[in-house]
Formats: C-alpha cells, sequence, structure tokens
C-alpha cells in the first residue's frame, strides 16, 4: 500500500465521504482512513429492539460530562458515520441562519460567508444525495436556483389529514425534504421500499442517502483513485519543527502503529472527535493542540435543544413512513414571543420496542404489546431549537485520550414556547388527546448522550484570534491541514446539520481541487 497521497482524509462521513468522492472523481489520489469498519448488513439492522433496546450500532465508548459523570454518546463509527443512522431529513439553512440573529439567551453569530455563497453547493448536495422535496410551501425557504432534484415523498393519508388539520390553522406544514432513493411513482423498480425504518436505523437495502452509499461507494466503484483503509484509527497528526505542515497521520490499525503522509490532510471525524484529534496531537510548536493558538479547537460544541412530544391519539395512525411533513411557522418567533423557536418535524415511525427502548425504566414491567398499541396511535414530533454557540461548551480530552464534553443548554424558553405552540394546535384539532412528553435517540434522554447532531468545534471565520479555520476550513495556523466536518459551523441553526456540511465539503473540494493544480 502507498504511503504517500494528494489528499489524507480522516472519517467518513457526510463531510469526509462527500469530500472523498468529489476528488476522487476529479482523479486526485486520496486515502480515507476510517476507524469503523463497513456496517454489517444483517437482519439485525431492521430490529428495533437490537438498535434500540441492545444499542448494536452505538459505539462502546465512555465520555465524562462536566461533573466527571461518565456515559456512553450516541456515536456510530462506520464507514458513512453517522449518516449510517440518520433519518435523511436533508434542509438548506435559511438565509437569515447566516447573519447574526438574536435569541432570547443571546446571540447566534454571523458566519463569514452567506446563504448566497453556499446555494450551488446545496443544489449539487441535493442531487448527490438523492434529495426529494418541494419548493413553495415554507415560508422560511431560502431562494433556490433549481427545483427538488426528486418529487416530495407523499404523504399517507394519516399524514395528509394531520398536515389539512395544521392548514385550517393557519399553519404551512410542508413536504419534508429527505434523501432517499425512491421512486414512488414505480415501486417495482424502486431502490427504496418506503418503509418505518428511516429514522434511527440504518438501511439494509442501501436505498438511504447515506455518505456510504452516496459518498464513498460510487467513488470507489468509478475511480481507482480513492483508497479506504477501514479499522484505521488515526491517533495523532505529526509536524515538521516549524509546525507549518502536518508531515505524517500516526493511525493505529490491526494492533500496529502505522504512519502515511499527504499533500493536504483533512480531519473530518464528527464534531468532538475532530478536536480531539488536535487536541490530542499538541507538540512544542502547538502546545495547546493542533490549530488551536486561538484556543478555540473544542469550544462552542452545539447539538441543537431537541424534544420529541408523541401525541396519543383516539384515531389509529397507520402511517409507514412518517417523515414527510414539517413546520417552520414558529422558526423565527411570533407575534407572542419576538426570538426563535425553531422546526417542528415528524420522526420515524415509533413501536412498541422503541420506546420500551428510550424508556428501559418506566416500561420495564409493560409488555411489548401493549406499548405497541399506544404506539400505533401516537403521532410522533421532532421539535428542534437551537443552541447557542457557548465557549464554555467544549469539549476538552485527558492524557489518555478521554473525552469529557462540558454542556450548558441554552434557549430553553424558546424550546418551551415552541412546545407549547405545538400542543396548542394539537389541542384544538384532536380534544381528548393525550400529549405525553419522551426524549429519544439514544438511552433514555435527549441528553448531552444524544450527540447526532454535535458540531461546532472548530469554527470557520476571517478572525484568527476568534475562529480555528479560514472560509475554505483551512486552519488558520497550518498550511496543509483542513476540517470538513460540522465542527466548522459557526451556528448550528434550528435545521438539521447534514446537507450544510455536505455542501461545504463539495465547496472545499473545489478549492482543494485547485490548490492542488
Ligand atoms: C440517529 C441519528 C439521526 C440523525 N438524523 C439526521 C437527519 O435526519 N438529518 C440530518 O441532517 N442529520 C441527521 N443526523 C446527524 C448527521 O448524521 C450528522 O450531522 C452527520 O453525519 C455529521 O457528519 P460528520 O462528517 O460531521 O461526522 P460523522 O458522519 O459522524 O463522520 C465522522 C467519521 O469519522 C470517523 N472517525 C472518528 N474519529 C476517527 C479517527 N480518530 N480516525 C479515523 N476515523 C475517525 C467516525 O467513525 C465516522 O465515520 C442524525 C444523526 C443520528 C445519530
Ligand atoms: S424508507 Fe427506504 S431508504 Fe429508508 S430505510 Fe426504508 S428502504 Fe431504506
Amino acid at each position: 500500500m502507498d504511503t504517500h497521497y494528494d489528499v489524507l482524509i480522516i472519517g467518513s462521513g457526510a463531510g469526509g465521504g462527500t469530500l472523498a468522492r468529489c476528488l476522487a472523481e476529479a482523479g486526485r489520489k486520496v486515502l480515507l482512513l476510517e476507524r469503523g469498519g463497513w456496517l454489517p448488513r444483517e437482519p439485525q439492522n431492521w430490529d428495533s429492539a437490537e438498535v434500540f433496546q441492545a444499542n448494536r450500532y452505538v459505539s462502546p465508548d465512555i465520555w465524562k460530562d462536566k461533573n466527571g459523570n461518565s456515559f456512553q454518546p450516541g456515536s456510530h463509527y462506520f464507514v458513512g458515520g453517522a449518516t449510517k443512522m440518520y433519518g435523511a431529513a436533508h434542509f438548506r439553512f435559511r438565509e437569515r441562519d447566516f447573519e447574526e440573529v438574536t435569541h432570547i439567551d443571546g446571540i447566534s453569530p454571523a458566519w463569514p460567508l452567506r446563504y448566497s455563497d453556499f446555494e450551488p453547493y446545496y443544489a449539487k448536495a441535493e442531487l448527490m444525495y438523492h434529495v426529494h422535496g418541494l419548493r413553495g410551501e415554507d415560508p422560511t425557504e431560502p431562494p433556490a436556483s433549481s427545483p427538488y432534484p426528486h418529487p416530495p415523498v407523499a404523504h399517507e393519508p394519516r399524514m395528509q389529514q394531520l398536515v389539512d388539520d395544521f392548514r385550517s390553522q393557519g399553519l404551512h406544514p410542508f413536504h419534508m425534504p429527505v434523501g432517499v432513493n425512491l421512486v414512488e411513482d414505480n415501486l417495482p423498480f424502486s431502490a427504496c421500499v418506503k418503509c418505518n425504518r428511516c429514522d434511527g436505523f440504518p438501511c439494509l437495502i442501501h436505498a438511504k442517502g447515506d455518505a456510504e452509499v452516496m459518498g464513498v461507494r460510487p467513488a470507489l466503484s468509478a475511480t481507482t483513485s480513492l483508497t479506504l483503509l477501514t479499522h484505521a484509527h488515526v491517533q495523532r497528526l505529526i509536524t515538521d519543527s516549524s509546525g507549518h505542515t502536518v508531515t505524517q497521520v500516526e493511525v493505529e490499525h490491526a494492533g500496529e502503529l502505522l504512519s502515511f503522509s499527504a499533500d493536504l490532510v483533512v480531519v473530518s471525524c464528527g464534531a468532538a472527535n475532530s478536536a480531539r484529534l488536535l487536541l490530542m496531537s499538541a507538540n512544542d510548536r502547538h502546545p495547546r493542540g493542533l490549530a488551536n493558538s486561538s484556543d478555540q479547537v473544542g469550544r462552542n460544541y452545539m447539538y441543537h435543544n431537541c424534544k420529541v412530544v408523541v401525541a396519543v391519539a383516539h384515531e389509529p395512525n397507520h402511517t409507514v413512513f412518517q417523515k414527510t411533513p414539517a413546520i417552520n411557522d414558529w422558526y423565527f418567533g411570533d407575534q407572542d414571543f419576538d426570538y426563535p423557536m425553531g422546526h417542528v418535524q415528524m420522526t420515524g415511525k415509533t413501536n412498541g420496542a422503541m420506546i420500551k427502548g428510550y424508556k428501559p425504566k418506566l416500561t420495564a414491567v409493560a409488555p411489548a404489546w401493549a406499548m405497541d398499541k399506544i404506539a400505533s396511535h401516537a403521532l410522533d414530533f421532532w421539535l428542534q431549537t437551537e443552541d447557542l454557540p457557548l465557549s464554555e461548551n467544549r469539549v476538552s480530552v485527558d492524557s489518555s485520550g478521554q473525552i469529557t464534553l462540558s454542556y450548558t443548554p441554552t434557549n430553553d424558553q424558546a424550546s418551551e414556547q415552541l412546545t407549547h405552540r405545538l400542543e396548542a394546535v394539537l389541542d384544538k384539532a384532536y380534544a381528548g388527546t393525550h400529549i405525553a412528553e419522551r426524549e429519544i435517540y439514544y438511552g433514555s434522554a435527549m441528553n448531552i448522550a444524544a450527540v447526532g447532531h454535535q458540531s461546532g468545534t472548530c469554527r470557520f471565520g476571517d478572525n484568527p484570534s476568534t475562529s480555528v479555520l479560514d472560509v475554505n476550513c483551512k486552519a488558520h495556523d497550518l498550511d496543509n491541514l483542513y476540517v470538513v466536518d460540522t465542527s466548522f459551523m459557526p451556528s448550528i441553526s434550528a435545521v438539521n446539520p447534514s446537507l450544510t456540511a455536505i455542501a461545504n465539503a463539495i465547496r472545499v473540494s473545489e478549492h482543494l481541487i485547485e490548490r492542488l493544480s
């Protein structure tokens, strides 16, 4: 195996997997190092008890919180990264999300680039990840240069009823953009079978637009430019004596320590692990960690202020693919609350085993059939409020490399306001409905362990004293080091982060290709 490449990418998720495809298709010699393996294709992919109760695809990592308490983060280390498990909701950030926005708890900072700078890359990202949607329904939607590449996924009857009920109250529900390889008007020839396992499960039949299926695999099969090494856990980046250039990447692989080099090195390990790798690579020239003269590496961690609201209604909900409606009517506030509240979308349809996974203690004695009965009447909503990038919300590491994630929530009041509004609308539509809140994603709580939307630990900016990366996502402090996962985001908005990470990776790929030529 060669040891020197044009570009070496560490991590194969939304950022790294997409970048690898772009660079390999442009003929660059790329090495992609991924600490995980291929996610096994096995019947358990779609087994709720295995996925939600046994946490079959969750890494064994143990991190600490700011009080020193240990917890197991919901991390997924596979080719494709966290996108193997994601719900494939593919949103563009709103135009105002790129500007300074005042929230109830403070300021969400402006980006060094505007929405118009990202727009062409959002269009390419939507094409690459098979995004289905319909423009013109969502009042907060930013302008787009092209329609969605694929038609919206149709609402099933219960979801259409919900949409009609919302519309009758003056709201503007819209078809949620989702990345699935679906041909709804010709299902016998569609890769996606429109099942109820899209959100939180891997797709057994590889029909979901994840970074393995849309990034890594196409690049491996169409070119010889990409070399992928799985189970390759990068330990440390070594610089030359000036500290300006990464000269070696040290990797643990099959019990051995290997070393690779490249003209350009790209870190894309996910926001927490990218910060960890940079901090663990401290040396004489970079005593606080690589690229960390600003002391910003690891800081400004965000992951959304999220909540799941389950409305158990009298009428049954037979929906299979539930992730079709979403609402942004309260995104930037309303006449009674002049601050952003956030975004509402449906989660994948829950079942009894999933509810037992979220609430193991509470449901310990409840038989699965009883939980299934509740789930069959449930409407499951995902509420997402922007959290602010606080300097003290940060990733740090000890000498053994163990991560401490210090986090204090922000915008709780905005999240509560959003919940009240949804509950009021549901109360009006379904009088007598019992609304119950539950907390989802991993374990029993949408707490610090729910790291799915982690971002912001290496933010980009014009000022090297307040940011880690420049506008091309190159470290201010080094000549050949880049970061392209969700770490680069100065703020997280209230919509899902992947499409922006993917669009950014495509944008950075153009810069890297130009630089190499
Ligand atoms: C259950 C779930 C549902 C979600 N749903 C959505 C959704 O519907 N829409 C949306 O936009 N987002 C969703 N997300 C979030 C989305 O998956 C992430 O935002 C996205 O994957 C982040 O991309 P990334 O490149 O930053 O990191 P990742 O995708 O996590 O990739 C990082 C990769 O780096 C590897 N790695 C880490 N450290 C090392 C190392 N030292 N050496 C080598 N490799 C390393 C990891 O194994 C991993 O493969 C969801 C996430 C989860 C968990
Ligand atoms: S809905 Fe389609 S893409 Fe999603 S898990 Fe099912 S088959 Fe796969």
